[in-house]
């Protein structure tokens, strides 16, 4: 029933990361420029030293080799401050790109419907806000640069090399295609090899763990050959995917390090002939020996790199995937004209899934108590996420005052319908700043007016008032006081209509006294539409209506429809039977197990 959050088109991505990259241009090319000029001093060095060897065989005199010496410390300073200049504006441009990123991500996140979220589930929105974000950050920070370092270098240490001695310089190349070969073959292996390592680990402590957290379980039903079966297993994954990692480095490793000193070999022997036959200069192979030398180094470090690069453009895409979430909320739009409820031939479906609703024609009059019955899997609380505005049908309508639930922003909708539930969060801050959401303006007075409709006095003695810091460092209220702020809330929110889904509100046993006394006082004056799970709710309501498999089987009063002797009289019978003549309240549900 998970389903993933959206993930951004690679087309998407990269508009994205230009769209990054422009917002903070200057600093940008600063980063691309001082990088390029480090990479530029860096190539004086080896030059300048075959000049010097060049120099000395031809006995050109101290003050010259003095003057090139000379150039290769102030090159190499140039090089070291350039570079070093380099990386600060760029980890500061990563640093502040990454906040705009996380700030974007924010804003997106508050603006996803909220049945987007709960359909996602939390985890996936956590990773893609702390893990996709930081993997982000670190490639625009440190990897991006160091990528596009390597790159220039690799560049233009090929332009020089060839430059200096075309035919020493193409057979040092041909050696470096051993390092691209064996890690391009090491990278094909290496992502899966490690993935599956890293499934295995988390594989063997989920095991482990399981099993030191059973054992008792685990010794009365005498299941200790199975779990010792299953360690022995995951053991056994783990050293099978360890040791394929561990094969594809000692495979690496010793190629690179040879392939690092072939083509400076190769150069040097080749170097040798040829200036035995005075066809080049000492200084030359010098030169190219020492640029080769330096070429292995950028190289590795644009293949590994680009690895990384990849895997955070998936991460980039992930965080992008949020900028368009199935918008629904039309700010700005057409005002309710009065408070009535209406549903139209509204059919419903979960995620491409069969009907749940079916067609269902409803008028909600203003002031009523509805109750809304009918067994579990019915359709009730999917009936209530519509009135609630938290999803829209896909045919039909279910309209405020003539303007569809679903497209009233959420400052609107909280003046018109709140669904109620057992769910209710306290927010990290003052007891002011959980009640304030609800009401932004609110006064001192309003404030304490709606904690004291709720019965909620107990904010009164708290040392510090309404400014008591709530949560795990400050005050922890129990649930019932939980429960009470949040009914303040909706107290403040003054919505003329309250969605009650019995399933979920009210139904713990320690919390139900205090808050069924505060609820009454909430519900007062208000059309309340109750998802009742439980009969006396539908005794006492207004009118009743009756779900069956989606459809709106019967609606009239409690005696109306007793009187009809249809399903709901049915119903009424066999709860009247049991429970009625020793008048309890509350515990029989319409349906064993609600799904909701
Ligand atoms: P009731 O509240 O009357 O028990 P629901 O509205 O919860 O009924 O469920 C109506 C139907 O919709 C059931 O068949 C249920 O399995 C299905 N359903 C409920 N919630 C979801 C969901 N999140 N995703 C898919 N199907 C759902």
């Amino acid at each position: 029933m998970n389903r993933q959050l959206p993930v951004a088109e690679p087309r998407a991505v990269r508009r994205a990361a230009l769209g990054l990259l422009r917002l903070d241009g200057r600093a940008f090319a600063a980063v691309l420029t001082l990088n390029a000029l480090a990479a530029a001093a860096a190539l004086a060095g080896p030059w300048l030293l075959g000049r010097i060897i060049d120099t000395v065989r031809r006995h050109g005199g101290t003050a010259a080799v003095d003057r090139l010496a000379l150039g290769v410390l102030v090159f190499a300073l140039a090089q070291l401050l350039l570079a070093r200049s380099a990386r600060y504006l760029a980890h500061r441009f990563g640093e502040r790109t990454a906040a705009r990123i996380r700030e974007g991500f924010l804003d997106r996140a508050f603006a996803l419907p909220t049945a987007v979220v709960e359909r996602a589930g939390t985890g996936d929105l956590t990773a893609r806000g702390t893990a996709d974000v930081e993997a982000v950050a670190t490639t625009l920070r440190d990897v991006g640069p160091e990528l596009f370092i390597a790159g220039l270098q690799v560049l233009l240490i090929l332009v020089v090399v060839l430059a200096v001695n075309p035919l020493l310089g193409g057979c040092g190349l041909l050696g470096l295609l051993a390092v691209w070969g064996v890690t391009r073959w090491y990278l094909n292996r290496a992502r899966e090899a490690y993935l599956a390592e890293g499934a295995a680990n988390s594989v063997l402590a989920e095991v482990l763990a399981a099993t030191a957290a059973g054992a008792r379980t685990v010794e009365a039903l005498g299941l200790q050959q199975r779990r010792l079966a299953a360690c022995h297993e995951a053991v056994e994954a783990c050293r099978r995917t360890r040791t394929r990692t561990l094969f594809l480095r000692s495979v690496l490793f010793p190629v690179v390090d040879v392939a690092y000193a072939v083509p400076v070999a190769a150069v040097l022997l080749l170097g040798g002939i040829l200036n035995a036959h005075g066809v080049v200069s000492v200084g030359t192979v010098v030169a190219s020996a020492l640029y080769l030398r330096q070429l292995a180094d950028p190289v590795l470090a644009v293949l590994f790199q680009v690895e990384q690069v990849q895997s955070s453009s998936a991460s980039f895409a992930r965080i992008e995937g949020l900028a368009r979430p199935a918008a629904q909320a039309a700010p700005g739009g057409a005002a309710p004209a009065d408070d009535r409820i209406e549903v139209a031939g509204a059919s419903y479906a979960y995620d491409g899934g069969p009907d749940v609703l079916h067609g269902v024609d409803l008028t909600v009059r203003p002031g009523e108590r509805l109750a809304v019955v009918g067994p579990s899997g019915a359709g009730k609380s999917t009936l209530g996420r519509l009135l609630a505005g938290i999803e829209a049908p896909h045919t039909g309508t279910v309209t405020v005052g003539g303007v569809p639930v679903a497209e009233l922003g959420p400052e609107q909708l909280r003046r018109q319908v709140v669904l109620v539930t057992q769910e209710q969060h306290i927010f990290l801050g003052t007891v002011r700043e959980n009640l304030l959401l609800a009401a932004p303006t609110a006064g001192e007075a309003q404030l304490r007016a709606a904690l004291a409709v709720v019965g909620a006095d107990w904010v009164a003695e708290l040392p510090a008032g309404l400014e008591t810091e709530l949560g795990p460092t400050g005050y922890r209220p129990d649930g019932a006081q939980a429960q009470q702020l949040a009914l303040a809330r909706v107290v403040l929110a003054d919505p003329h209509t309250l969605i009650l889904d019995e399933a979920t509100a009210l139904l713990d046993p320690a919390t139900a006294r205090h808050a069924e006394r505060a609820l009454a006082a909430v519900l007062d004056g208000r059309t309340v539409i109750a998802i009742a799970h439980r009969l006396h709710t539908a005794h006492d309501a207004d009118r009743v209506a009756v779900l069956a498999d989606g459809r709106l089987a019967e609606l009239g009063t409690h005696d109306q429809l007793v009187a009809d002797g249809g399903a709901y009289a049915a119903l009424w019978d066999s709860w009247h039977g049991t429970h009625g003549t020793h008048g309890t309240h509350g515990t029989h549900e319409t349906a064993a197990g609600a799904a909701s």
